[in-house]
Protein backbone atom coordinates (compact mmCIF):
# COMPACT_ATOMS: atom_id res chain seq x y z
CA UNK A 1 0.00 0.00 0.00
CA UNK A 2 1.19 3.70 -0.56
CA UNK A 3 2.09 5.49 2.16
CA UNK A 4 -0.63 7.97 3.15
CA UNK A 5 0.03 12.21 3.71
CA UNK A 6 0.36 11.98 6.94
CA UNK A 7 3.02 9.07 7.14
CA UNK A 8 5.19 10.82 4.22
CA UNK A 9 4.78 14.04 6.39
CA UNK A 10 6.71 12.28 9.61
CA UNK A 11 9.23 11.59 7.40
CA UNK A 12 10.27 14.83 6.45
CA UNK A 13 12.53 17.44 7.60
CA UNK A 14 9.37 19.59 9.45
CA UNK A 15 11.30 22.37 8.92
CA UNK A 16 8.91 24.44 6.34
CA UNK A 17 11.77 26.30 4.46
CA UNK A 18 9.71 26.32 1.70
CA UNK A 19 12.23 25.68 -0.61
CA UNK A 20 10.28 22.50 -2.55
CA UNK A 21 7.46 25.51 -3.66
CA UNK A 22 5.03 24.75 -0.97
CA UNK A 23 4.28 26.96 2.38
CA UNK A 24 4.79 23.95 4.66
CA UNK A 25 6.10 20.41 4.77
CA UNK A 26 3.02 18.73 5.59
CA UNK A 27 1.43 20.72 2.34
CA UNK A 28 4.36 18.69 0.04
CA UNK A 29 3.63 15.96 1.75
CA UNK A 30 0.32 15.81 0.41
CA UNK A 31 1.20 16.57 -2.71
CA UNK A 32 3.55 14.18 -2.66
CA UNK A 33 0.88 11.59 -1.76
CA UNK A 34 -0.95 12.34 -4.07
CA UNK A 35 1.33 11.98 -6.89
CA UNK A 36 1.32 15.66 -8.15
CA UNK A 37 5.11 16.61 -7.14
CA UNK A 38 8.18 14.73 -7.41
CA UNK A 39 10.28 13.72 -4.23
CA UNK A 40 13.30 15.39 -5.55
CA UNK A 41 12.09 18.86 -5.04
CA UNK A 42 12.65 18.81 -1.22
CA UNK A 43 16.44 18.85 -1.18
CA UNK A 44 16.44 17.92 2.61
CA UNK A 45 15.43 14.43 2.73
CA UNK A 46 17.38 11.88 4.41
CA UNK A 47 19.09 9.32 2.55
CA UNK A 48 17.03 6.85 4.99
CA UNK A 49 13.79 8.69 4.49
CA UNK A 50 14.50 8.67 0.39
CA UNK A 51 14.52 4.87 0.66
CA UNK A 52 10.89 4.64 2.61
CA UNK A 53 9.80 7.51 0.46
CA UNK A 54 10.79 5.87 -2.76
CA UNK A 55 7.36 3.86 -2.90
CA UNK A 56 5.56 6.90 -1.89
CA UNK A 57 7.12 8.98 -4.70
CA UNK A 58 6.24 6.83 -7.85
CA UNK A 59 3.80 8.02 -9.66
CA UNK A 60 0.74 6.02 -9.37
CA UNK A 61 0.92 4.40 -12.81
CA UNK A 62 4.32 2.75 -13.44
CA UNK A 63 6.74 3.71 -16.00
CA UNK A 64 7.18 0.87 -18.53
CA UNK A 65 9.81 1.41 -21.05
CA UNK A 66 9.45 -1.11 -24.28
CA UNK A 67 12.37 -1.66 -26.91
CA UNK A 68 15.79 -0.17 -27.66
CA UNK A 69 17.39 2.22 -29.41
CA UNK A 70 16.01 5.08 -31.55
CA UNK A 71 12.94 3.91 -31.60
CA UNK A 72 12.14 2.41 -27.82
CA UNK A 73 8.93 4.14 -25.88
CA UNK A 74 7.34 4.84 -22.61
CA UNK A 75 3.96 4.31 -21.53
CA UNK A 76 2.73 4.92 -17.82
CA UNK A 77 3.60 7.70 -15.57
CA UNK A 78 -0.01 8.99 -15.68
CA UNK A 79 -1.09 11.07 -12.71
CA UNK A 80 -4.32 12.54 -13.54
CA UNK A 81 -7.79 11.24 -14.54
CA UNK A 82 -8.47 14.54 -16.44
CA UNK A 83 -5.92 16.41 -18.97
CA UNK A 84 -7.01 19.85 -18.06
CA UNK A 85 -6.18 18.64 -14.29
CA UNK A 86 -2.35 18.77 -15.02
CA UNK A 87 -0.95 16.92 -18.30
CA UNK A 88 -0.93 13.36 -19.87
CA UNK A 89 2.89 12.44 -19.47
CA UNK A 90 3.70 9.82 -21.82
CA UNK A 91 1.63 8.91 -25.21
CA UNK A 92 -0.01 6.23 -26.00
CA UNK A 93 2.01 3.90 -28.40
CA UNK A 94 0.32 2.64 -31.76
CA UNK A 95 1.42 -0.99 -32.70
CA UNK A 96 0.29 -2.95 -36.07
CA UNK A 97 -1.10 -6.10 -36.03
CA UNK A 98 0.50 -8.59 -38.33
CA UNK A 99 -0.72 -12.15 -38.13
CA UNK A 100 2.13 -15.13 -38.31
CA UNK A 101 0.59 -16.87 -41.19
CA UNK A 102 0.62 -13.50 -43.18
CA UNK A 103 2.72 -14.21 -46.81
CA UNK A 104 6.46 -13.37 -45.71
CA UNK A 105 6.12 -10.54 -49.15
CA UNK A 106 2.86 -9.03 -47.40
CA UNK A 107 4.60 -8.85 -43.87
CA UNK A 108 7.52 -7.00 -46.02
CA UNK A 109 4.98 -4.80 -47.33
CA UNK A 110 3.64 -4.32 -44.04
CA UNK A 111 6.58 -3.68 -42.29
CA UNK A 112 8.00 -1.18 -45.17
CA UNK A 113 4.74 0.83 -44.70
CA UNK A 114 5.19 0.89 -41.06
CA UNK A 115 9.04 2.40 -41.24
CA UNK A 116 8.50 4.98 -44.01
CA UNK A 117 5.14 6.39 -42.32
CA UNK A 118 6.24 9.40 -41.04
CA UNK A 119 4.39 12.98 -40.87
CA UNK A 120 6.09 16.16 -39.67
CA UNK A 121 3.56 18.15 -37.87
CA UNK A 122 4.60 21.35 -35.94
CA UNK A 123 8.03 20.50 -35.51
CA UNK A 124 6.73 16.75 -34.00
CA UNK A 125 7.49 13.21 -36.20
CA UNK A 126 4.11 11.01 -36.09
CA UNK A 127 4.95 7.90 -36.30
CA UNK A 128 3.68 4.51 -35.60
CA UNK A 129 5.44 3.04 -32.16
CA UNK A 130 5.60 -0.72 -32.61
CA UNK A 131 4.64 -4.26 -34.68
CA UNK A 132 2.55 -6.53 -32.93
CA UNK A 133 3.19 -10.27 -34.03
CA UNK A 134 0.52 -12.75 -33.23
CA UNK A 135 0.16 -16.36 -33.30
CA UNK A 136 -2.71 -16.98 -35.19
CA UNK A 137 -1.12 -20.00 -36.56
CA UNK A 138 -0.68 -21.83 -33.29
CA UNK A 139 2.43 -23.17 -34.47
CA UNK A 140 5.68 -21.80 -33.29
CA UNK A 141 7.54 -22.48 -35.98
CA UNK A 142 5.77 -20.14 -38.32
CA UNK A 143 5.79 -17.83 -35.48
CA UNK A 144 9.15 -17.94 -34.62
CA UNK A 145 9.90 -17.64 -38.79
CA UNK A 146 7.61 -14.46 -39.06
CA UNK A 147 9.32 -13.35 -35.60
CA UNK A 148 12.88 -13.65 -37.05
CA UNK A 149 11.70 -11.80 -40.64
CA UNK A 150 10.05 -8.74 -38.68
CA UNK A 151 12.83 -8.35 -36.76
CA UNK A 152 15.20 -8.33 -39.18
CA UNK A 153 13.20 -5.44 -41.43
CA UNK A 154 12.43 -2.85 -38.96
CA UNK A 155 14.08 -1.62 -35.53
CA UNK A 156 10.36 -0.57 -33.85
CA UNK A 157 10.10 -2.20 -30.82
CA UNK A 158 8.05 -5.58 -30.96
CA UNK A 159 4.88 -7.06 -29.42
CA UNK A 160 4.72 -11.15 -29.32
CA UNK A 161 1.21 -12.57 -28.59
CA UNK A 162 1.31 -16.22 -28.29
CA UNK A 163 -1.31 -18.40 -26.16
CA UNK A 164 1.52 -20.96 -26.16
CA UNK A 165 3.83 -20.77 -23.01
CA UNK A 166 6.71 -22.58 -24.68
CA UNK A 167 6.46 -20.03 -27.55
CA UNK A 168 6.47 -17.00 -25.16
CA UNK A 169 9.40 -18.63 -23.68
CA UNK A 170 11.16 -19.15 -26.70
CA UNK A 171 10.63 -15.42 -28.18
CA UNK A 172 11.24 -14.38 -25.26
CA UNK A 173 14.46 -15.55 -24.49
CA UNK A 174 15.68 -15.40 -28.60
CA UNK A 175 14.97 -11.77 -28.68
CA UNK A 176 15.80 -10.01 -25.15
CA UNK A 177 18.05 -7.92 -26.63
CA UNK A 178 15.12 -6.18 -28.25
CA UNK A 179 13.31 -5.64 -24.97
CA UNK A 180 10.05 -6.62 -26.51
CA UNK A 181 6.55 -7.17 -24.72
CA UNK A 182 5.18 -10.32 -24.16
CA UNK A 183 1.95 -10.91 -24.15
CA UNK A 184 0.30 -12.85 -21.71
CA UNK A 185 1.08 -13.82 -18.41
CA UNK A 186 -2.04 -15.54 -17.31
CA UNK A 187 -3.09 -17.87 -14.35
CA UNK A 188 -2.62 -20.80 -16.09
CA UNK A 189 1.33 -19.70 -16.98
CA UNK A 190 2.59 -17.73 -13.96
CA UNK A 191 5.02 -19.80 -12.54
CA UNK A 192 6.59 -20.85 -16.12
CA UNK A 193 6.69 -17.07 -17.35
CA UNK A 194 7.72 -15.17 -14.76
CA UNK A 195 11.22 -17.14 -14.31
CA UNK A 196 11.92 -15.73 -17.65
CA UNK A 197 10.25 -12.37 -17.24
CA UNK A 198 12.92 -12.23 -14.54
CA UNK A 199 15.68 -13.84 -15.82
CA UNK A 200 15.32 -11.64 -20.00
CA UNK A 201 13.68 -8.23 -18.45
CA UNK A 202 11.35 -8.38 -21.05
CA UNK A 203 8.32 -6.23 -20.45
CA UNK A 204 5.23 -8.59 -19.95
CA UNK A 205 1.38 -8.03 -20.12
CA UNK A 206 -0.90 -9.69 -17.24
CA UNK A 207 -3.92 -10.76 -18.64
CA UNK A 208 -7.17 -11.80 -16.41
CA UNK A 209 -10.58 -12.25 -16.64
CA UNK A 210 -11.77 -10.28 -13.80
CA UNK A 211 -9.38 -7.14 -11.34
CA UNK A 212 -9.08 -9.54 -8.92
CA UNK A 213 -7.18 -12.11 -11.24
CA UNK A 214 -5.27 -9.08 -12.84
CA UNK A 215 -4.02 -7.73 -8.87
CA UNK A 216 -3.69 -11.64 -7.99
CA UNK A 217 -1.70 -12.04 -11.11
CA UNK A 218 0.55 -8.52 -10.70
CA UNK A 219 0.84 -9.14 -6.92
CA UNK A 220 2.76 -12.25 -7.65
CA UNK A 221 5.25 -10.56 -10.15
CA UNK A 222 6.33 -7.25 -7.60
CA UNK A 223 6.75 -9.81 -5.10
CA UNK A 224 9.67 -10.96 -8.00
CA UNK A 225 10.44 -7.33 -8.26
CA UNK A 226 8.77 -7.82 -11.47
CA UNK A 227 7.24 -3.91 -12.32
CA UNK A 228 7.24 -3.59 -16.24
CA UNK A 229 3.70 -4.91 -16.34
CA UNK A 230 1.40 -3.78 -19.10
CA UNK A 231 -2.80 -4.79 -18.03
CA UNK A 232 -4.97 -6.58 -20.64
CA UNK A 233 -8.47 -7.02 -19.16
CA UNK A 234 -8.99 -9.87 -22.01
CA UNK A 235 -12.15 -8.01 -22.67
CA UNK A 236 -12.46 -7.46 -26.94
CA UNK A 237 -15.81 -5.60 -26.56
CA UNK A 238 -15.25 -1.90 -26.74
CA UNK A 239 -18.24 -1.12 -24.18
CA UNK A 240 -16.62 -3.31 -21.59
CA UNK A 241 -13.05 -2.49 -22.24
CA UNK A 242 -13.90 1.13 -22.35
CA UNK A 243 -15.41 0.81 -18.64
CA UNK A 244 -12.45 -1.49 -17.97
CA UNK A 245 -10.00 1.25 -18.55
CA UNK A 246 -11.83 4.10 -16.43
CA UNK A 247 -11.89 1.62 -13.79
CA UNK A 248 -8.38 0.84 -14.06
CA UNK A 249 -7.32 4.36 -14.16
CA UNK A 250 -9.98 5.52 -11.61
CA UNK A 251 -8.02 2.25 -9.45
CA UNK A 252 -4.77 3.22 -9.55
CA UNK A 253 -4.99 6.96 -9.20
CA UNK A 254 -8.31 7.79 -6.69
CA UNK A 255 -8.00 4.53 -4.65
CA UNK A 256 -3.91 4.72 -5.26
CA UNK A 257 -4.15 0.77 -6.13
CA UNK A 258 -0.64 -0.05 -6.88
CA UNK A 259 -1.29 -3.44 -7.91
CA UNK A 260 -3.66 -2.26 -10.86
CA UNK A 261 -1.39 0.96 -11.41
CA UNK A 262 0.06 -0.01 -14.91
CA UNK A 263 -0.25 1.19 -18.33
CA UNK A 264 -2.61 -1.13 -20.66
CA UNK A 265 -3.09 -2.76 -23.67
CA UNK A 266 -6.18 -2.64 -26.17
CA UNK A 267 -7.21 -4.26 -29.39
CA UNK A 268 -9.60 -1.92 -31.25
CA UNK A 269 -9.17 -4.68 -34.32
CA UNK A 270 -10.47 -7.34 -32.47
CA UNK A 271 -13.62 -5.37 -31.64
CA UNK A 272 -15.07 -4.69 -34.97
CA UNK A 273 -14.36 -5.60 -38.46
CA UNK A 274 -14.69 -2.22 -39.81
CA UNK A 275 -11.98 0.13 -40.53
CA UNK A 276 -13.62 3.11 -39.92
CA UNK A 277 -14.91 2.14 -36.72
CA UNK A 278 -11.55 0.64 -35.62
CA UNK A 279 -10.31 4.43 -35.72
CA UNK A 280 -13.32 5.52 -33.84
CA UNK A 281 -13.10 3.34 -31.04
CA UNK A 282 -9.51 3.56 -31.49
CA UNK A 283 -9.66 7.38 -30.87
CA UNK A 284 -12.00 6.98 -27.80
CA UNK A 285 -9.31 4.70 -26.23
CA UNK A 286 -6.26 7.21 -27.07
CA UNK A 287 -8.28 9.91 -24.63
CA UNK A 288 -9.23 6.93 -22.18
CA UNK A 289 -7.09 5.33 -20.97
CA UNK A 290 -4.80 3.08 -22.77
CA UNK A 291 -1.24 2.72 -23.42
CA UNK A 292 -0.80 1.08 -26.52
CA UNK A 293 -3.48 0.46 -28.99
CA UNK A 294 -3.10 -2.53 -31.51
CA UNK A 295 -4.75 -1.64 -34.48
CA UNK A 296 -5.30 -3.96 -37.40
CA UNK A 297 -4.06 -1.93 -40.60
CA UNK A 298 -1.82 0.47 -41.71
CA UNK A 299 -3.90 2.88 -43.64
CA UNK A 300 -2.82 6.18 -43.83
CA UNK A 301 -6.57 7.78 -43.80
CA UNK A 302 -7.13 5.77 -40.46
CA UNK A 303 -3.89 5.95 -38.87
CA UNK A 304 -3.24 9.74 -39.66
CA UNK A 305 -6.38 11.42 -37.99
CA UNK A 306 -5.44 9.10 -34.74
CA UNK A 307 -1.74 10.40 -34.61
CA UNK A 308 -2.87 13.76 -34.72
CA UNK A 309 -5.11 13.30 -32.08
CA UNK A 310 -3.08 12.01 -30.00
CA UNK A 311 -0.47 14.38 -30.39
CA UNK A 312 -3.67 17.21 -29.31
CA UNK A 313 -4.06 15.04 -26.60
CA UNK A 314 -0.68 14.16 -25.30
CA UNK A 315 0.01 18.28 -25.29
CA UNK A 316 0.73 19.94 -22.13
CA UNK A 317 -2.65 21.82 -21.83
CA UNK A 318 -0.18 24.48 -19.65
CA UNK A 319 2.24 25.35 -22.41
CA UNK A 320 1.92 26.41 -25.89
CA UNK A 321 3.42 24.75 -28.27
CA UNK A 322 6.52 26.97 -29.00
CA UNK A 323 9.89 27.14 -31.24
CA UNK A 324 12.91 28.36 -30.96
CA UNK A 325 13.62 31.94 -31.33
CA UNK A 326 16.17 32.86 -34.10
CA UNK A 327 16.56 33.94 -37.53
CA UNK A 328 14.93 30.89 -39.74
CA UNK A 329 16.54 30.51 -43.36
CA UNK A 330 13.94 29.61 -45.63
CA UNK A 331 14.79 28.40 -49.91
CA UNK A 332 18.38 29.93 -49.15
CA UNK A 333 18.28 33.67 -48.97
CA UNK A 334 21.02 35.81 -49.48
CA UNK A 335 21.37 39.91 -48.74
CA UNK A 336 18.76 40.94 -50.80
CA UNK A 337 16.07 38.52 -49.79
CA UNK A 338 12.68 39.42 -47.88
CA UNK A 339 12.90 39.41 -44.25
CA UNK A 340 9.32 38.59 -42.06
CA UNK A 341 9.04 38.78 -38.57
CA UNK A 342 6.35 36.46 -36.63
CA UNK A 343 6.28 35.16 -33.30
CA UNK A 344 6.99 31.53 -31.91
CA UNK A 345 4.13 29.96 -31.53
CA UNK A 346 4.65 26.45 -33.26
CA UNK A 347 1.54 26.70 -35.49
CA UNK A 348 2.26 30.34 -36.73
CA UNK A 349 5.97 29.23 -37.89
CA UNK A 350 5.37 26.08 -39.63
CA UNK A 351 2.22 27.45 -41.65
CA UNK A 352 4.68 30.98 -42.09
CA UNK A 353 7.25 28.81 -43.33
CA UNK A 354 5.61 26.27 -45.37
CA UNK A 355 4.09 29.05 -47.10
CA UNK A 356 7.43 30.59 -47.62
CA UNK A 357 8.91 27.40 -48.53
CA UNK A 358 6.46 26.20 -50.77
CA UNK A 359 6.40 29.81 -52.98
CA UNK A 360 10.01 29.15 -53.30
CA UNK A 361 11.10 32.86 -52.86
CA UNK A 362 14.51 32.75 -50.59
CA UNK A 363 13.34 34.34 -47.53
CA UNK A 364 14.75 35.23 -43.86
CA UNK A 365 11.91 34.64 -41.82
CA UNK A 366 12.73 36.22 -37.85
CA UNK A 367 11.11 34.69 -35.22
CA UNK A 368 10.48 36.14 -31.88
CA UNK A 369 9.90 34.76 -28.53
CA UNK A 370 6.53 35.48 -26.87
CA UNK A 371 5.99 32.19 -24.82
CA UNK A 372 4.62 30.55 -27.64
CA UNK A 373 1.81 32.91 -28.41
CA UNK A 374 0.02 33.64 -31.76
CA UNK A 375 0.57 37.09 -32.85
CA UNK A 376 -2.72 38.80 -32.07
CA UNK A 377 -2.52 36.82 -28.61
CA UNK A 378 1.49 38.06 -28.07
CA UNK A 379 -0.10 41.59 -29.07
CA UNK A 380 -2.81 41.95 -26.85
CA UNK A 381 -0.50 40.31 -23.60
CA UNK A 382 1.51 42.89 -24.56
CA UNK A 383 4.74 40.91 -25.71
CA UNK A 384 5.33 41.29 -29.56
CA UNK A 385 5.40 45.20 -29.18
CA UNK A 386 7.31 47.70 -30.70
CA UNK A 387 9.39 48.58 -28.15
CA UNK A 388 10.25 44.12 -27.39
CA UNK A 389 10.05 43.94 -31.53
CA UNK A 390 12.73 46.72 -31.89
CA UNK A 391 14.63 45.10 -29.02
CA UNK A 392 15.08 41.46 -31.18
CA UNK A 393 15.60 42.76 -34.41
CA UNK A 394 18.29 44.90 -33.15
CA UNK A 395 19.90 41.95 -31.17
CA UNK A 396 19.31 39.52 -33.80
CA UNK A 397 22.50 40.28 -36.22
CA UNK A 398 19.63 40.54 -39.04
CA UNK A 399 21.04 43.74 -40.25
CA UNK A 400 24.50 42.13 -40.97
CA UNK A 401 22.30 39.75 -43.47
CA UNK A 402 21.03 41.90 -45.51
CA UNK A 403 21.10 45.22 -47.76
CA UNK A 404 17.09 45.94 -48.17
CA UNK A 405 16.50 47.53 -44.68
CA UNK A 406 12.77 46.31 -44.83
CA UNK A 407 10.87 44.23 -42.30
CA UNK A 408 7.42 42.68 -43.14
CA UNK A 409 5.12 42.04 -40.09
CA UNK A 410 2.07 40.34 -40.10
CA UNK A 411 -1.08 42.34 -41.22
CA UNK A 412 -2.98 41.68 -38.28
CA UNK A 413 -0.53 44.04 -36.26
CA UNK A 414 -0.72 46.81 -39.48
CA UNK A 415 -1.08 49.06 -36.44
CA UNK A 416 2.53 48.86 -34.93
CA UNK A 417 4.27 49.94 -38.55
CA UNK A 418 4.90 53.81 -37.60
CA UNK A 419 5.56 53.20 -33.75
CA UNK A 420 8.48 50.19 -34.81
CA UNK A 421 10.14 52.60 -37.14
CA UNK A 422 10.48 54.83 -34.67
CA UNK A 423 12.14 52.52 -32.40
CA UNK A 424 14.22 51.33 -35.09
CA UNK A 425 15.12 54.83 -35.36
CA UNK A 426 14.34 55.16 -38.79
CA UNK A 427 16.88 52.85 -39.98
CA UNK A 428 14.26 49.87 -41.02
CA UNK A 429 11.25 50.20 -43.09
CA UNK A 430 8.41 48.49 -41.73
CA UNK A 431 6.05 46.67 -44.73
CA UNK A 432 2.75 45.33 -43.64
CA UNK A 433 2.70 41.99 -44.89
CA UNK A 434 -0.81 40.05 -45.47
CA UNK A 435 -3.26 39.08 -42.78
CA UNK A 436 -3.51 35.62 -43.83
CA UNK A 437 -0.23 32.77 -43.99
CA UNK A 438 -2.40 31.62 -47.30
CA UNK A 439 -1.83 35.16 -49.26
CA UNK A 440 2.10 35.20 -48.12
CA UNK A 441 3.33 33.24 -51.40
CA UNK A 442 1.69 36.22 -53.75
CA UNK A 443 2.67 38.70 -51.40
CA UNK A 444 6.47 37.69 -51.48
CA UNK A 445 5.99 37.28 -55.58
CA UNK A 446 4.87 40.71 -55.86
CA UNK A 447 7.22 41.93 -53.28
CA UNK A 448 10.83 40.85 -55.29
CA UNK A 449 9.29 41.46 -58.83
S1 LIG B 1 11.76 21.76 1.05
FE1 LIG B 1 11.51 19.96 2.34
S2 LIG B 1 11.88 20.74 4.37
FE2 LIG B 1 11.49 22.52 3.13
S3 LIG B 1 9.24 22.85 3.28
FE3 LIG B 1 9.57 21.56 1.52
S4 LIG B 1 9.33 19.51 2.30
FE4 LIG B 1 9.67 20.81 4.07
Amino acid sequence: MPLSGLDIFRLLPKTNCKDCGFPTCLAFAMQLAAGKVELEKCPYVSEQAKEALAEASQPPILKVEIGQGNYAFKIGEETVMFRHDRTFVNPNAFAIAIDDNTDASKIEEIISKVNNLKYDRVGQVLEVNAICLKNTSGDKNTFMAAADKIASLTEKPLIFISSDTDTLITVAQQYKSRKPLIHAIDMSNIDMMMKVIKETGCSVVVKGKTFDEISTLSEKLRNEGIRNIVIDTGDRNFKNDFFNQVILRRAAINKKDRLLGYPTIVFPGEMTDDPLKETLIASIFVAKYASIIVLSNINPQNLFPLLVYRQNIYTDPRKPMAVEQKIYEINNPDSNSPVLITTNFSLTYFIISGEVENCKVPSWLMVMDVEGQSVLTAWAAGKFIPEMIAKFINKSGIADKVNRKEIIIPGYVAQLQGELEDELGGQWKIIVGPREAGEVPKFLKNYIA
